[in-house]
């Protein structure tokens, strides 16, 4: 009888895996992080809602607020035996929770603000959405009063760019700020109403659910523009402020570590100068902000 040889076969490797750690929700990443064009954060909900296939009004409501009610709420509070009945009771008693439309709300430097995206970096295991905020610019010695535009305003070509490339819509946080004017791109005003119905855009529009299309009528909102010449000494100054705004967004995650990290007591009883009178005192000193704003932390009154 003959004995047919055994073929010799590989070894399988049977140690497993190491699996990243899962998220609540889908891990999005934000879009232009450390560049002057990074996301807003309401920008990003709105797309993280999107991803979801969801209404903003719903990830809010569901998702986000319950956490946001726990985090008001001493730790011991909803460890009773009727802790998810007083938690479902709070959620019910405040529904206008985190419905807010303004700026202020969703992107400045409170504590709020804080807790909501502590609450998303949480449900996303991300741990760069404070930078899609000004909570990072909490040790400025600047003046934060009206820092936001009341609307939010846009740029019909970065917006055609966009698709035209396939590329997703977003707001960028540039346009969020009361000084910044132009596009720096486009070189060209940002737009503050629907060419087609003249309605305003809100920061966070519950019934919006499309980034890019008026809120009111649907209409897109993007348009092909031709770079603009130079249209004067004004126009050259808001020129240079939009791109001025844009070098400290694209330096934040670097600066946040290092010079801007300490916070003198006495800054907090100064009169502290606004973001324009910081950037003009920059533009005639013909410096960066960036170094504007080092200089800013060593000598705080410099600018009084
Ligand atoms: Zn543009
Ligand atoms: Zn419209």
């Amino acid at each position: 009888m003959s004995v047919e040889p055994l073929a010799n076969y590989e070894s399988w490797d049977l140690t497993m895996s190491q699996l990243p750690k899962r998220s609540h929700l889908y891990s999005l990443k934000p879009i232009g992080f450390g560049t002057p064009t990074v996301e807003s954060f309401t920008s990003y909900l709105q797309r993280l809602a999107a991803a979801h296939g969801v209404s903003i009004a719903s990830l809010i409501r569901y998702k986000i607020t319950p956490l946001f009610i726990q985090t008001n709420h001493p730790p011991d509070f909803f460890k009773a035996d009727d802790g998810i009945k007083m938690l479902m009771n709070a959620w019910h008693r405040e529904p206008a929770m985190l419905q807010q439309q303004a700026a202020e709300f969703w992107l400045d430097r409170t504590q709020h603000v804080s807790k909501v995206v502590a609450i998303v970096e949480k449900l996303t295991t991300r741990l760069d959405l404070s930078f899609l905020t000004l909570l990072q610019w909490h040790s400025w010695r600047l003046n934060f009063n009206h820092i936001f535009h009341t609307e939010q305003r846009w740029c019909p070509g970065c917006y055609q760019d966009w698709r035209e490339a396939d590329l997703p819509i977003y707001h960028p946080l540039l346009w969020t700020i009361e000084a910044v004017t132009v596009c720096p791109v486009h070189q060209r005003y940002l737009q503050l109403r629907c060419l087609y119905c003249g309605c305003f855009q809100q920061f966070l529009n519950l019934d919006c659910h499309s980034l890019g299309y008026c809120c009111a009528c649907n209409a897109w909102l993007g348009r092909f523009v031709d770079k603009a010449k130079s249209q004067g000494s004004q126009f050259d100054w808001e020129n240079w402020v939009a791109k001025s705004v844009g070098q400290i967004f694209a330096a934040m995650p670097t600066l946040s570590l290092t010079s801007c990290s300490q916070d003198p007591p006495l800054a907090k009883y100064r009169r502290n100068p606004t973001l324009t009178k910081f950037l003009r005192w920059c533009y005639q000193l013909g410096i960066s902000p960036v170094e504007g704003l080092e200089i800013l932390s060593i000598i705080p009154n410099v600018l009084s």
